[in-house]
């Protein structure tokens, strides 16, 4: 016997039982971001290798060892997205879409070949920001109070947000020649990893998990005193628009984020309730990329968010997926078998918004009750031989207390129309 084929390992089906949380999140997100004016994008899932190493930089995890590429039946290196700012930059500058600001967003799955571990899979979805040509700490201040009530909406009250500036490339540049004098004199006290990074990324030596690595890195300077009056300025509006917002955060001078291109903000809404993986949302300025990769000079800041880590994070605060449907009806006899779709037609005729879902099958009233227990539905609708002949309804409650009622169609309509 053949054996059972499987999804492929760190990439999981979402089942219907999961959908209704999904489907709230990704409602709520949206939600928010039309409330804010940002639309919508959609690039292919496939670009062209060199998008990936050209923007997210070649000495990167992503691109060094977490990458899907294949060579397609051309030749052409091809590779899977693991991220979506790449995709928007490109396809707003092939688009022409940066002679004006624009505020975009886009969602869907992610591939990276990682290791897979609670909160992190090799197919994961994000929804991402990115707006472009907006140079001003106000756009930074948006995105981070728009992510902020956004957890509010979803009632996520554990998560604290933590932010740092990156200075411009010029800062950044006279820092990293201290941070590597500073750490290559403790070289031999490193992780393997940060050894390498000292001369490939010395930057993201800095949020190395290793605890010998980060004894050396307190004693590191800090990039914060490297800033100019510009970049300084900058990060203070966005901190003192969150202190006029009232939202708390914290500023992590070693937070740097993983890709290459950030400058100036970044920031992170990291959880304790996820174990290890508990950046949730991140995101940052990026005002050098979209020239790196062919387009004018244009500012852009952007951040994207894990679902996967949110859908875990609203399990487990209890919410409970809503039932599917909100009516089920049984029918029993063939007549009624019969007329059964044409009545749940014309019940959502009468009630929009009404979920109403058909027996399909036949069998007994027992057999039909159980089945209609099991769907989750609030109400059975009762369709027999003697409804059929007094041309009435008959509508049990099946979750909360209430007597079994026999109604016309109209009386139907207007009481399920008022328990929406
Ligand atoms: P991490 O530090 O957790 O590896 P990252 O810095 O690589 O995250 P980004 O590229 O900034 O992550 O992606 C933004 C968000 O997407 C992360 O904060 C996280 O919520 C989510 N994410 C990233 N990689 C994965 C993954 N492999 N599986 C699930 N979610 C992920
Ligand atoms: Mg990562």
């Amino acid at each position: 016997m053949s054996k059972q084929l499987q999804a492929i390992r760190g990439m999981h089906d979402i089942l219907p039982t999961q959908i209704a949380l999904w489907q709230r999140l990704e409602d709520t997100v949206r939600g928010v971001l039309d409330s804010y004016g940002y639309t919508e994008i959609r690039t292919p899932l496939v670009e062209v290798t060199e998008l990936f190493k050209r923007s997210i930089g070649e000495v990167t995890d992503i691109v060094e060892k977490e990458m899907y590429s294949f060579d397609d039946r051309n030749g052409d290196s091809l590779s899977l997205r693991p991220e979506g700012t790449a995709s928007c930059v490109r396809a707003a500058i092939e688009h022409g879409l940066l002679a004006q600001p624009q505020r975009l967003w886009y969602r869907g799955a992610m591939f990276r070949y990682e290791r897979p571990q609670r909160g992190r899979y090799r197919q994961f979805h994000q929804i991402g920001v990115e707006t472009f040509g907006l140079a001003d700490p106000e756009i930074d201040l948006e995105l981070i109070l728009l992510t902020a009530r956004l957890w509010r909406l979803l009632g996520l009250n554990d998560f604290r947000l933590e932010i740092n500036s990156l200075g411009d490339p010029d800062e950044r540049a006279a820092y990293r020649t201290q941070l590597v004098a500073y750490l290559s004199a403790h070289a031999a006290q490193l992780d393997a990893d940060s050894q390498r990074r000292l001369t490939t990324n010395p930057l993201r030596v800095l949020d190395s998990k290793h605890p010998h690595t980060q004894q050396i890195v307190a004693g590191a300077p800090a990039l914060m005193d490297y800033l100019g009056d510009d970049t300084r300025r900058h990060f203070e509006r966005v901190c003192h628009g969150l202190d006029a917002a009232g939202v708390t955060y914290r500023i992590n001078p070693r937070l740097v984020r993983g890709l290459d291109y950030y400058n100036r903000t970044v920031f992170e809404w990291i959880t304790d309730n996820l174990g290890a993986q508990g950046t949730v949302c991140a995101g940052g300025r990026y005002d050098g990329l979209v020239e790196q990769l062919g387009g004018k000079s244009v500012p852009a800041v952007g951040f994207a968010m894990g679902l996967e880590r949110l859908v875990e994070l609203l399990e487990l605060a209890g919410h409970v997926a809503a039932p599917p449907v909100d009516v089920y009806l049984v029918a029993v006899g063939e007549a009624a078998q019969q007329v059964a779709p044409i009545v749940a037609e014309r019940l959502r005729d009468a009630v929009p918004r009404l979920r109403v879902l058909t027996h399909c099958g036949g069998g007994n009233f027992k057999n039909q009750f159980k089945k209609a227990d099991k769907s989750g539905a609030r109400f059975a609708l009762v369709l027999g031989e003697s409804e059929l002949e007094q041309g009435l309804f008959s509508l049990k409650p099946l979750r909360d207390e209430g007597e079994q009622q026999l109604l016309t169609f109209e009386a139907l309509a207007t009481f399920l129309g008022e328990q929406l």
